[in-house]
């Protein structure tokens, strides 16, 4: 079976405006092809340009508000576990694909990755780092998840069970890490605050606020 990444690495984002001197193949097949979609109606140049405005807003602290209100709004958390795309929408993030939010719990932790490239929940958390588009990080966090997460950093109990989930072209996931002790009655923007890039990959967890 083919595995559904029929696109170039650098998917869902760095549409440019037309570039001229030095363009590379991909670049010129990618304004060939916008020139062409722009011409025959199927997409429009302001289309294109609300997209990769949306993508360069796109940054960890979205995905950070999303887990915010997730852990603060159990009508939005269900929604967003049940179907995230939908619940997004609440967000003003528009039809995103196939995207589904994995929840860390104490008996379950979530890592994702693409093992064929670097396909990530862009509209969410903005550039993925660059271990996340590694050989090294690609091949061995599913053969070897705790090793990986133990090199992040991260050490979990022998009783919590590793999931990674692959993403592709049509399906991308975000983890929903665990709200940490301490955070009660905080609210929402300060929670957060709390979420970082990592935990929403699923290579590390939301710490306790320090006191
Ligand atoms: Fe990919």
């Amino acid at each position: 079976m083919s595995h559904p990444h029929d696109h170039d690495h650098d998917h869902d984002g760095d549409h440019a405006p037309p570039k001229d001197e030095g363009a590379g193949d991909y670049a010129l097949l990618e304004q060939a092809m916008r020139e062409l979609l722009i011409e025959k109606g199927v997409i429009t140049a302001d289309g294109v340009r609300r997209m990769i405005e949306r993508l360069d807003e796109a940054s960890p602290a979205t995905g950070a508000r999303i887990v915010a209100r997730a852990w603060t709004d159990p009508a939005f958390k269900k929604a967003l576990l049940d179907d995230a795309g939908s619940a997004l929408s609440a967000f003003g993030f528009g039809p995103m694909g196939k995207f589904i939010a994995l929840e860390n719990t104490p008996d379950t932790h979530n890592v994702i990755v693409c093992t064929l490239c670097s396909c990530y929940p862009r509209f969410v958390l903005g550039f993925p780092p660059d271990w996340y588009k590694s050989t090294a990080y690609r091949s061995r966090v599913v053969r070897e998840p705790r090793a990986v997460l133990q090199e992040f950093g991260l050490d979990l109990p022998d009783s919590t069970r590793v999931v990674v989930s692959d993403s592709t072209a049509e399906i991308r996931y975000m983890v929903v890490p665990m709200r940490p002790r301490g955070t009660e009655g905080m609210s929402e923007p300060d929670l957060a605050a709390l979420v970082h890039r990592d935990a929403l990959i699923g290579t590390a967890v939301v710490a306790p606020p320090s006191p």
